[in-house]
């Protein structure tokens, strides 16, 4: 007996091990940034440096140049922007990175929202001519309500862009975060000739191997001492590098591992995703600095707060990202999972929460661009599909032991409202499914007019709509006529609605769950709703 206790105890350590040790290789992040910065480029650089695609660029046609692997759906190559977040995962070195693919266009920022909370890091692309943009702001301000630390990328270096240290001071301003910066540029525009990695003063030369950066880039390492000699600048740009080099030594930001993990200062990088020009570096530096996954904040069943830590607790995810019709040959919905603790296996029997019942995780999924392969086994941090039949809403919780559900997600209010309906009446069934297929992705959320003749849509941003009548094209065969109706904001209306005293521009109408809501012209339509009706409660939605 005390032979077998010894051997189970050795097995379990050797599980748990194993678990420590994937968690510990796990990097699962997302990019940020507004749109032109070269998020899709970037990413195609890093599956590039991974290993994982052996030339860039490989794919056609997108803003009249190229479409990457990450950008798959039709409608993404015909608009030239990302709509769907996938996630993919690639080995680097000894880590394994879980990349959140995040839609770039601002009107999609729900969806992106959501996304990022899956994220431990984030990764935000600059472009180096046009600084801090609006969408980079907001994108940047929820990982800093998530507490997601950001590592910085100053992007197109190879282009005319704004002195570096102008770049430094507004990341700082813009965003109210210490900047740091880890690396520093040689020269810029056609002079970009490489960077110098301030920890040892080491200098990297750059020379393109291949148009577009299809290729990796040669690197000669040379001490900074020796630059001049190297004879591959020119003096103006070796006295601007020294110049810059003396003055961050003076009066730059510190910077260390713990401050950026608690999100007090955000290490910055240059680089050149196109050329591929200090992607090597900052992937490295990537690696070393990102965290992998950690503790959770969750609530437990009785309403005690509680932390769900990624080794000690056995499997638990939470949806993320619901998806139908992600192939055509697969015409299916797919439910994103993110394994927040314990190992997942192939067919494992979990509790889902909400609904209080078991599920079997059958037919689990990962996404190489475009390319499924099935998952035996995955760690904290990894992203899962699951085929779902229905069964998983965004924001639910699963695990193997129950008992608390993880935080819900943040939710944001709809600003555009429509009227839709099929053009072909006989198209309705269709229709139906179709619009509560997307409801339920939360692509857009569904209402309906009071007397249930027609159906309306709200959303955050317009491009919702776009895909949404997209979506009903060619995945249900339905061609939609979209009005979209002069409100802008709305709210749960409390008390009898025939006493209601509507002000002008409002419109009353139901939401999916039946609670009757009012949409308003602009917020003051709203404040003077609340004023005119005070034995009535106006609850902001979201
Ligand atoms: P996204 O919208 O953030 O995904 O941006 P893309 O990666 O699609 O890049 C937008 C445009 O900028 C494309 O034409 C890219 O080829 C170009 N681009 C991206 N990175 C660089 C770079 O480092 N240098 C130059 N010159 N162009 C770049």
């Amino acid at each position: 007996m005390v032979c077998c206790a010894a051997i189970m105890t050795t097995t379990q350590a050797s599980v748990d091990g194993e678990l420590a040790a994937a968690t510990a290789q796990r990097r699962t992040f997302a990019i940020i940034s507004h749109p032109d910065a070269g998020k899709t480029t970037l990413t195609e650089k890093l599956l590039l440096y991974s290993g994982m695609i052996r030339t860039a660029g490989m794919v056609r046609g997108r803003k009249g140049g190229k479409v990457t692997a990450s950008d798959w759906m039709g409608m993404e190559q015909e608009r030239g922007i990302s709509i769907t977040a996938s996630a993919m995962q690639f080995h680097y070195k000894d880590a394994v990175i879980n990349l959140l693919d995040t839609p770039g266009h601002q009107d999609f920022s729900e969806d992106t929202y959501r996304t990022l909370t899956a994220a431990d890091s984030a990764i935000m692309v600059i472009d180096a001519a046009k600084g801090v943009e609006a969408q980079t702001r907001k994108l940047f301000a929820v990982c800093r309500l998530r507490r997601i630390p950001v590592l910085t990328l100053v992007n197109k270096l190879d282009l005319p862009g704004r002195p570096p240290l102008d770049l430094m001071t507004e990341v700082e301003q813009a965003l109210d975060i210490q900047a740091s910066a880890i690396n520093w540029p040689v020269g810029s525009g056609s002079e970009f000739a490489g960077i110098v990695t301030r920890a040892d003063g080491r200098v990297h030369l750059f020379s393109r191997t291949a148009p577009g950066g299809a290729a990796k880039v040669g690197v000669e390492t040379v001490p900074l001492g020796e630059l001049a000699r190297s004879g591959r600048v020119s003096a103006d740009v070796l006295a601007q590098v020294r110049h810059d080099l003396e003055l961050l030594d003076i009066a730059g930001n510190p910077f260390s591992r713990e401050r950026f993990l608690a999100g007090e200062v955000t290490p910055v990088f240059f680089a050149s995703a196109l050329t591929n020009f200090g992607v090597e570096h900052f992937l490295d530096a990537f690696v070393a600095l990102a965290p992998s996954p950690g503790a959770r904040p969750a609530d437990a069943e009785d309403g005690r707060e509680l932390t769900v830590d990624p080794i000690e607790t056995p499997f638990s995810a939470y949806v993320f990202k619901l998806q139908a019709n992600m192939n055509p040959k697969h015409r299916d919905s797919t439910a994103f999972l993110r394994i927040c603790s314990g190992r997942f296996e192939r067919d494992m029997v979990v509790k889902h929460h909400r609904l209080n019942r078991e599920v079997r995780l059958a037919r689990p999924h990962s996404m190489v661009a475009q390319a499924r392969s099935t998952v035996e086994e995955a760690f904290p941090g990894d992203i899962i599909g699951i085929i779902n039949p229905g069964l998983f809403a965004i924001g639910d919780t699963i695990s193997l032991t129950g008992g608390f559900n993880f935080k819900p997600l943040p939710q944001f209010q709809p600003e555009l409202f429509a009227r839709i309906r099929p053009t072909d009446v006989g198209k309705r069934k269709a229709f139906d499914k179709g619009l509560s297929q997307m409801a339920q992705e939360g692509t857009v959320q569904i209402m309906r007019s009071l007397n249930d003749l027609e159906s309306l849509v709200a959303a955050v941003g317009r491009l919702q709509f776009d895909v949404l009548q997209y979506r009903l094209r060619h995945e249900y065969r339905v061609e939609t006529v979209l009005d979209q109706l002069p409100y802008t904001c709305s709210a749960w209306l409390d008390g009898d609605p025939a006493t209601f005293k509507p002000p002008s521009a409002s419109m009353i109408v139901k939401d999916q769950r039946n609670r009757v809501v009012v949409l308003f012209g602009d917020q003051l339509m709203k404040t003077i709703a609340r004023d005119r009706n005070p034995d009535h409660l106006l609850r902001d939605m979201g």
